[in-house]
């Protein structure tokens, strides 16, 4: 993994062999080395008569598995809760935050258990499953997921991953006809995650006030993840608090980016609290998320969140507030006030420079001038009063200078995006790029498919029905979401008129 650059490396395949055993791996458990009291040792349960509905090679490959092991009854007895990880120490883990803005003090892995993590010549993997049981941060709660919910996030990993997006992988999907009572009766369903560590901003904010715990967790943090944050450059300080800050301005970039990217995706989250929030800067805890269909600036995917605040404007800001609400731990080790905030400081800089970057490609220009920004506010004004399509609008836009057909189709009255394109044809006079090479490149960057909601809810049904085959296809479809594959049409049109019934919830 390459934090400097902000993205992970998830290479297709690793160079060295792979195992055909689990038994095999390399398992290190350096978060069951933190002291009592950051989690609890404990055995996942079971679901009754387990199935493997799904597993990735590709992940598999990055932790190393050959993939003759994913149908072996080895991997099944893991990935299902049944057995340990050979040389795991499966723990939950403790953690608090804030929840829709309010303090809503520990929570925890409640249906989740680390299993240990792979040694890989990228660095470490966690592997962590969900829904897998109980365990003393359950609350109220069953320590289930369905499958319904454990579908989207199976296949959200996958699909963020397969847009350049940092974010937390999966490895299987394990299925079961145990009930699980929700609004209605459900199934239950387990999903391995992989990341090299679950650690959350409500990990630290757990210890507020506890010096001598957040200072184990913080150093745990630095030395595995940020360790350039040891080093002091030429005539700087180099007190004992200055390798925090140092870490606060990293992961304030890391998270800024992680938000560029999804806003030039059009990804609400949909439940942004700070004990979703990956210290890693990786989109993580999949719930009601939403790829956008018909653009709204105020797009709410969360149909519980009610008052829109995390809607799809405001996601930016919420993660900012996010990030004050971990810098002002630190509070608790003496840092002060004044340093804390300027570590966090250049979190709307970081932000622009990431989203203008990321809207320069996708509108294939050379160079990002200030006026471009009134062309991308317009761009999001006409897209937003006609609801016109996030995805296709861009994609469609690559040859819309030529042919503009495809793109003026995807607005009710074509007269406004008719004179909006005259002024982007106009931008991209001022610029040198030949057409074809301008073409190309926005092809590259503007995805075809992408995992709309209704995409979603047809591989659910699918796979209640026992068939992943919606999966498969869906997940090489988003692998590379970029290239146009014939006989695929259908998963790149836009969203049909039912796709607006779908309400997707905090219930999971
Ligand atoms: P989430 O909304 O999934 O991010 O979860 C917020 C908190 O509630 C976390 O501490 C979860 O572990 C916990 N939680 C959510 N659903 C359940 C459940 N069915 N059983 C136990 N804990 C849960
Ligand atoms: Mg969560």
């Amino acid at each position: 993994m390459n934090m400097e650059s902000g993205k992970l490396d998830f290479p297709a395949s690793q160079t060295g062999s792979l195992v055909t055993s689990l038994a095999d791996l390399r398992v290190e458990n350096s978060y069951a080395g933190l002291p009592r009291g950051f989690h609890t040792f404990l055995q996942p349960q079971p679901l009754g008569d387990p199935k493997l509905l799904h597993a990735n090679v590709e992940v598999a490959a990055i932790l190393g598995i050959d993939p003759s092991v994913l149908k072996s009854p080895e991997f099944l007895q893991v990935v299902s809760g049944e057995q340990p990880l050979p040389g795991g120490r499966t723990l939950a883990a403790v953690y608090s935050g804030h929840q829709f803005g309010v303090w809503a003090g520990q929570l925890g892995d409640g249906r989740a258990h680390l299993l240990g993590e792979i040694i890989t010549p990228q660095g470490p993997q966690e592997l962590q499953l969900k829904g897998s049981g109980r365990t003393p941060y359950s609350r109220m709660g069953d320590g289930r997921a369905v499958l319904r919910s454990s579908v989207r996030e199976y296949l959200a990993s996958e699909a963020m991953a397969g847009l350049g997006i940092p974010t937390t992988r999966a490895l299987a999907i394990v299925v079961s006809d145990d009930p699980v009572y929700r609004e209605t009766v459900e199934t239950a369903a387990i999903v391995t995650r992989v990341a090299p560590s679950f650690v959350r901003f409500g990990s630290f904010q757990h210890w507020t006030g506890k010096a001598e715990q957040l200072r184990i967790l913080t150093d745990y943090v630095i030395d595995r993840f940020f360790p350039q944050a040891r080093e002091s450059s030429a005539g700087e300080a180099n007190s004992d608090h200055q390798p925090i800050l140092r870490m606060l301005r990293k992961v304030t970039r890391l998270t800024a980016r992680m938000v560029a990217d999804w806003q030039t995706v059009g990804f609400c989250h949909g439940v942004m609290n700070t004990d979703n929030m990956s210290i890693l800067g990786l989109t993580m805890d999949y719930g009601p998320y939403g790829f956008m269909d018909g653009f709204q600036a105020n797009h709410i995917c969360n149909h519980s969140d009610t008052s829109g605040r995390y809607a799809w404007n405001v996601q930016p800001a919420v993660a900012h507030w996010n990030l004050y609400r971990l810098g002002s731990v630190f509070l608790t080790l003496g840092l002060e006030e004044e340093d804390l905030r300027e570590a966090l400081s250049s979190y709307q800089d970081d932000f622009l420079q990431a989203y203008h970057s990321n809207l320069r490609r996708k509108f294939g220009l050379q160079t990002w001038l200030k006026e471009d920004e009134q062309l991308v506010d317009d761009w999001w004004r006409l897209l937003h009063s006609q609801r016109a399509d996030f995805t296709l609008a861009f994609r469609t836009l690559a040859d819309a200078p030529v042919d503009p057909q495809a793109f003026l189709k995807l607005f009710h009255d074509p007269e406004p995006a008719r004179q909006w394109l005259h002024s982007y044809e106009q931008r991209l006079q001022a610029q040198t790029f030949p057409e074809a090479e301008r073409r190309e490149s926005m092809l590259r960057v503007n995805p075809l498919y992408v995992l709309r909601n209704h995409l979603a809810q047809e591989a659910i049904e699918a796979a209640g029905r026992g068939d992943p085959g919606e999966i498969e296809t869906l997940i090489n479809l988003l692998r590379d979401p970029y290239t146009e594959r014939p006989g695929f049409e259908y998963y790149a049109q836009e969203a049909p008129e039912w796709a607006q019934r779908l309400e997707v919830s905090c219930s999971s």
